[in-house]
């Protein structure tokens, strides 16, 4: 049974394409998507030799030898020119999403679709988004065993812009979670606003520290 977060990220594939999953371990979400007929064919791309014997074993399985293909290797670089009509890239930092899609841009000729699942640094893939002339068109956020993941959904053809005159806040919280405020972007928001007050905490700590040791020297050259 696939988790609610990959489903979550099937559900933005738009019907009848044809889907590049990169990064995909264990196929799952390809297959899925496949056998569920969200998506005629599919490729899979893995660097890592475990996770590409793990989804090839998946697709053998699944009976979907011919219909689903793995493809082993770095990104991109797995992806003929004008092969697939939608990419997703699901479970991992925002970062190294945006290295991938950034080491293989000339792949993405003819890509109509990127859904992007970044487990953290979601803003960097905006930005990346925003820099590369792809339009961001919708967003979601959910919780599962008590992680938040968020999902950015990019399109090429259409020519959207989601930023208002505060483009940098919602570049780093989210244009469309803004607006949607579900109970997952409260819990997301509410802990990072934690984690800056005990950062901010921990700077007064040491200041004080600073402060004490600067005392301490002055009483000592007074006392020479
Ligand atoms: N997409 C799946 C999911 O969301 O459940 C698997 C996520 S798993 C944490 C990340 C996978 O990406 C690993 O199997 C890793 O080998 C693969 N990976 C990391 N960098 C990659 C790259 N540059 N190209 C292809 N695969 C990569």
């Amino acid at each position: 049974n696939l988790s609610k977060r990959l489903k979550n990220v099937v559900n933005y594939i738009p019907n009848n394409s044809k889907l590049a999953d990169i990064g995909s371990d264990h196929a799952y979400l390809p297959c899925y998507a496949v056998l569920t007929n969200r998506c005629h064919s599919a490729i899979v791309g893995e660097i890592t030799e475990g996770p590409y014997k793990s989804a090839c074993a998946t697709i053998r399985q699944s009976g979907l030898d011919g219909k689903v293909e793995a493809r082993k290797g770095d990104g991109l670089e797995v992806l003929n020119p004008n092969e697939v009509d939608v990419i997703t890239i699901a479970g991992m930092g925002g970062s190294l999403i945006t290295s991938i899609l950034d080491s293989g841009k000339e792949k993405l000729e003819g890509v109509e679709t990127l859904v992007l699942q970044p487990n953290i640094g979601a803003h960097q893939i905006r930005y990346w988004l925003k820099d590369h002339n792809w339009s961001l068109v919708d967003e979601d956020i959910l919780e599962e065993d008590g992680k938040i993941y968020e999902i950015l959904v990019a399109k090429k053809s259409v020519h959207k812009n989601p930023f208002s005159s505060e483009m940098e806040k919602e570049l780093f919280i989210g244009p469309y979670l803004i607006q949607k405020k579900n109970e997952a972007f409260f819990k997301k928001w509410k802990h990072e606003k934690q984690n800056y007050e005990r950062i901010l905490h921990q700077l007064e700590s040491a200041q004080q520290t600073e402060e004490t040791i600067q005392k301490v020297k002055e009483i000592q050259l007074k006392l020479q």
